[in-house]
């Protein structure tokens, strides 16, 4: 019997748990509409890796739409086989790119995951959600305080003293095991007390940094690099100080929460906006800036926010998107040796962003490119699913990390923060010659003249044999 069961009849009152409607390609759809947009003809099947891995119709996006209309239509009663149809989906949205009728599969395959009793009720990621929502100093206390004992050589005291857990993100116990180094001190704490980026004496600006939880707790450098190009590239601009924005929340099911996280947000953009007017909201991991372009979405129920939300949307931008290849010149071509980009997926699918960052490291790049076969696959990261689905999450890696072998990468630049956790920890056991590096400490690496070039240099040894 699964942990959790599913509901019955599938209860679109239950505002805590459901959307009350989708906004698709093809206009607002209601949860049932839009996964009836699915016509069955599996031409996603050519993209969806859970599908293409296992050829089970159950984990294929035609079968998890078919499953959830079924939720709906209170026809299923197999609670196993619907759990592991909607829990393994990567939500890579490569089928949604593939798709004619454009179905949100995984908006969808979220739907499903809350329709399951339970799901999202976990006691202790409730704890760190609200947290994180309510009193982001506490939080930040404990996390530095695991990182604090992993920089002391006590990684696995943490895990024991079940501060991880305590968390409520037993994920980053497995994650930390593959950082190199965890920080002590997070952009929140360095752009505070930054003068270039104080409000103060600013009547405008172009540009509001957007902190995301990878890089503000994990990979601090990815933020300093963003911020670097914004300040070279981008003009005056500010550090937003702004909250998680709620995608960790929305994707273990707790709607209410995502929603809090959101309305702060918001809040905090509509005080810069009445003193600075119009200016972009950068972010760098592409999860995330793709979700807060989804911030509509959240509140089709709710006429108030629902404008707001889309004022919000609108603004937001991946930092992908933000650089010109015209702005950009290498001062050494060949400091990342061969290098490659892979496509986050929720930058490609997401987002439909893939020719301005590929323009701009091919510029860097040179000679030295080179088309990474697959490269819109997804890696396996797809936030907590390494961890949740470790056995598919293998297979999907390891795949990703022939591709890479394949064309004798040194560097992979990718721009979400789970890719740079998850395709490191492949290469670091099976092709250690080659390394990724998010798009902006790649750009900034070969641009900034005070850059490190350790950042976008490869370890030396490249082009050795992978042991896949
Ligand atoms: S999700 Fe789209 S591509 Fe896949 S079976 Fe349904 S209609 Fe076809
Ligand atoms: S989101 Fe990805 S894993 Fe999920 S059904 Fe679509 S292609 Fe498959």
């Amino acid at each position: 019997m699964s942990k959790y069961e599913i509901n019955e009849l599938y209860d679109h009152a239950q505002g805590a748990f459901h959307l009350k409607n989708l906004l698709t390609d093809l206009g607002e759809r209601s949860v049932y509409d839009a996964a009836a947009q699915c016509n069955r003809c599996g031409y996603c099947g050519t993209v969806c890796p859970t599908y293409m891995l296992t050829g089970r119709e159950t984990l294929s996006a035609r079968g998890r739409n078919q499953f959830l209309r079924m939720l709906i239509e209170g026809k299923v009663a197999g609670a196993e086989t619907a759990a592991e149809s909607f829990g393994t989906c990567l939500l890579c949205g490569a089928c949604s790119s593939a798709c004619y009728a454009k179905v949100p599969t995984p908006d969808l395959a979220l739907e499903g995951r809350r329709s399951q009793t339970g799901y999202g009720r976990n006691f202790l990621a409730g704890v760190a959600v609200n947290l994180l929502l309510n009193n982001r100093g506490f939080f930040e206390f404990w996390l530095k305080a695991a990182f604090l004992l992993k920089k002391l050589g006590f990684a696995g005291l943490a895990d024991l003293l079940g501060l991880y857990d305590f968390l409520g993100l037993p994920a980053l116990s497995a994650a930390q095991g593959v950082l190199d180094r965890a920080p002590l001190k997070f952009l929140r704490d360095i752009f505070n007390q930054d003068p270039a980026l104080n409000p103060k004496g600013k009547k405008t600006v172009s540009w509001a940094y957007f902190a995301l939880c990878g890089p503000n707790y994990i990979f601090p450098e990815v933020g300093l690099a963003s911020v670097a190009l914004l300040k070279r590239f981008s003009g005056e601009g500010v550090f937003a100080d702004n909250f998680c924005c709620g995608l960790i929340a929305y994707n273990y099911g707790r709607l209410t929460e995502a929603k809090e996280f959101a309305k702060k947000n918001i809040l905090r953009f509509e005080e810069l906006t009445a003193a600075f007017g119009n200016f972009t909201v950068v972010g760098d991991c592409s999860s995330c800036a793709a979700f807060m372009k989804t911030y509509e979405q959240l509140f089709t129920d709710d006429e108030s926010w629902r404008p707001r939300a889309a004022a919000f949307a609108g603004a937001v931008k991946d930092i992908l998107e933000v650089i010109d290849a015209e702005q950009v010149t290498a001062r050494d071509r060949g400091a990342a040796g061969r290098t490659t980009y892979h496509d986050s997926c929720r930058a490609c699918h997401g987002q439909d962003i893939r020719k301005e960052p590929r323009a701009v490291v091919k510029k860097l790049a040179g000679e030295n490119f080179a088309e990474l076969p697959e490269s819109d696959w997804c890696c396996g990261g797809a936030g907590a699913y390494a961890f949740t689905q470790p056995a598919l999450s293998r297979q999907i890696l390891d795949r990703k990390v022939r591709n890479i072998a394949s064309i004798r990468a040194a560097t992979v630049v990718v721009g979400a923060t789970s890719c740079l956790l998850q395709i490191n920890a492949g290469l670091k056991e099976k092709y250690p010659s080659a390394k990724a590096v998010h798009y902006s400490v790649f750009v900034d690496g070969l641009t900034n003249p005070s850059a490190k070039a350790a950042d976008v240099n490869p370890p030396k040894g490249r082009f050795t044999s992978p042991t896949i």
